[in-house]
């Protein structure tokens, strides 16, 4: 395997790796940029396994997205209505988000995931009654909700600091932050294509303070769309950066740019290699960020299976009821079932682990 590192030009990056050496962003920019795919699967391998052994984990839950009504344009965002009464624009009652997990209470879902459009005008009690139904219907249920955008969008809208908002939500349940809303921190990119939401800095300063007051949290990153090599990986070692501080996040999710039905289109889909290669390199720059998840969503169910062998542990969960992504053209099914997940884990020759949203193993 030397030789052919040495050939992929790669050889100094696997003595770093060998010798415990962090990865800079030239390394990065490297590793996106070898000709030799295999040879970066090969190492982000190593380290997964290292880290993982044969242990691949999935959760069993649901997605609510509770209104899609958005004040925000984000240019990739085919999920999205600027007003209520819009076309294909929807607000649920509370009645109605709470009985997407009421339907469900023969099943052993163990999260429910919320995140939302930017809505104008609900009040904030409707985030904090939403919160507190779910735990009213089940109290073990942990709530990973609202993205570090929508935290920022609330205090702005409300008056409210971003830590007061946080320590409000969770006094009605709120359990975790999950990773949405990073897309590409680097401010070239945010101001081509989402100018109007918050910017990198404070998203990454929202995720300080939730690590601080004791939630975990998830980092994504958008690719594939107009952003270079470089500002992944700079994404990269911005999240590194905050994890060295708190330590709070759990997974690293590259998130596939899909660009059906958005002011994107023109662009086409990152290719398999290239979602492949993504989730190695985040798997080799992110020294400190125990798991890297592929979102079988977003990359398909078979680039998905593929990507537990370069780099990933972590294939989320069953899932149900996806919007956003299937509005920008997904052609994934909404949901599987936890045997389905358990049975592309086997094919793959991994080892499926269901777990919690904190990574508690739940016996099979
Ligand atoms: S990505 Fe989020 S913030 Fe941006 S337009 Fe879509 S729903 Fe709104």
């Amino acid at each position: 395997m030397r030789r052919r590192l040495a050939t992929a030009g790669l050889l100094d990056i696997a003595d770093k790796l060998d010798a415990a050496t962090r990865l800079d962003l030239e390394d990065g920019v490297r590793l996106f940029e070898s000709p030799d795919l295999l040879a970066v699967g090969w190492l982000a391998n190593r380290v997964r396994e290292r880290l993982h052994g044969p242990r691949t984990f999935f959760n069993h839950n649901i997605r609510l997205e509770a209104t899609n009504v958005c004040v925000a344009n984000c240019l990739f965002c085919s999920f999205a209505r600027l007003k209520e009464g819009d076309p294909g624009s929807y607000t649920m009652s509370l009645e109605q988000a709470w009985s997407k997990l009421r339907q469900r209470l023969d099943q052993p879902i163990t999260e429910v995931h919320i995140v939302n459009g930017l809505h104008p005008t609900l009040p904030f009690s409707y985030y904090t009654d939403l919160l507190a139904g779910f735990k009213a219907i089940r109290p073990d249920i942990h709530l990973k909700a609202f993205t570090a955008v929508e935290i920022a969008f609330f205090a702005d809208l409300y008056g409210m600091t971003d830590e007061q908002v946080l320590r409000a939500l969770m006094a009605a349940g709120l359990d975790s932050l999950p990773g949405g809303g990073a897309e590409i921190f680097a401010p070239r990119v945010r101001r081509k294509i989402c100018d109007d939401k918050c910017d990198g800095d404070r998203w990454l300063a929202i995720h300080r303070t939730a690590h601080r007051l004791g939630m975990r949290s998830n980092v994504t990153m958008l690719y594939g769309h107009i952003e270079t090599h470089a500002e992944r990986v700079d994404h990269m070692l911005r999240a590194r950066a905050l994890q060295d501080e708190t330590g709070g996040f759990q997974a690293f999710i590259p998130l596939a740019f899909h660009p059906d039905n958005n002011q994107m289109r023109k662009l086409p889909a990152p290719s398999a290699a290239d979602s492949l290669r993504t989730h190695a390199v985040a798997r080799l720059v992110l020294d400190n960020i125990p798991h890297v998840k592929a979102f079988w969503i977003a990359t398909g169910v078979e680039v998905a299976q593929a990507s537990l062998w370069f780099g990933v542990d972590d294939l989320d969960g069953t899932v149900q009821e996806e919007r956003i992504y299937h509005m920008a053209g997904a052609r994934t099914p909404e949901a599987l079932t936890t045997g389905q997940i358990r049975a592309l884990i086997a094919d793959a020759g991994r080892e499926a682990c269901e777990r919690d949203t904190l990574y508690n193993l739940i016996p099979a």
